[in-house]
């Protein structure tokens, strides 16, 4: 693999947004944990037989088996494409030392970025409250976005908001957030791995500093 790209930042911060827009930009395979949880669960892989009940009981995967999942997929991922986005990966400091274990077995360590996508905890909340959803077509509409009329624009459904979007959820997400996932920018940084990106600017100007990186950072290892 060409790239292992760790992507940062708050809740509300785009994450998911850009990991989508970089994989199909550029053929990249996207690790998004809560994803590839859900979908060993569904395959005849022995895995799937740990996974599957703590996933029905509503319960956290523990990081040794998530790691599990992850190197299963890296591995799959490492024979058909040229890097990958991980989205929501690693979550905290110890998966972020089982991932240098595993890069660092494959001799790749120097094949990790980590990009933080920086944005006050202000204009998060805003956005993250101010989105609206279609509950039909599940169309996502950010808060400079939402129709005059309240309706989407694909199907004319009027919009609503996500139950996870709501101030409380979003209060114990960032709580989450400062607690566990903050310590990794000092982690990266002090490993000379991490770029900081101003997240508080339209998505397509944040894609395009993105993409300039990926560009980068894919011709460059042989
Ligand atoms: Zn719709």
């Amino acid at each position: 693999m060409r790239l292992y790209l760790v992507l940062l930042g708050p809740p509300g911060a785009g994450k998911g947004t850009q990991a989508h827009r970089l994989c199909e930009a550029f053929g990249l395979f996207r690790v998004a944990t809560g994803d590839l949880l859900r979908r060993i669960a569904r395959e005849t892989h022995p895995l799937a037989a740990r996974v599957r009940p703590v996933l029905e009981a509503g319960r956290l995967v523990d990081d040794a088996t998530v790691l599990e999942v992850v190197s299963h997929y890296l591995d799959q991922a490492a024979g058909t494409h040229e890097g990958v986005v991980l989205d929501g990966y690693p979550r905290n400091l110890v998966q972020a030392e089982q991932l240098e274990d595993y890069l660092a077995r494959r001799g790749e360590t120097e094949r990790l970025w980590c990009v933080l996508l920086d944005l006050p905890e202000a204009v998060a909340v805003r956005r993250l409250t101010g989105r609206r959803i279609c509950p039909r077509c599940e169309r996502v509409y950010n808060v400079d976005r939402i129709p005059p009329d309240g309706r989407c624009e694909a199907c004319g459904t009027p919009l609503i908001q996500r139950t996870d979007d709501t101030e409380a959820v979003i209060q114990k997400r960032f709580q989450v957030y400062w607690e566990q996932t903050a310590p990794l920018v000092q982690y990266y940084e002090t490993r000379d791995r991490l770029v900081r990106l101003d997240a508080d600017r339209s998505e397509d100007k944040i894609f395009e500093c993105l993409a300039g990186y990926v560009r980068q950072w894919l011709t460059r290892g042989g």
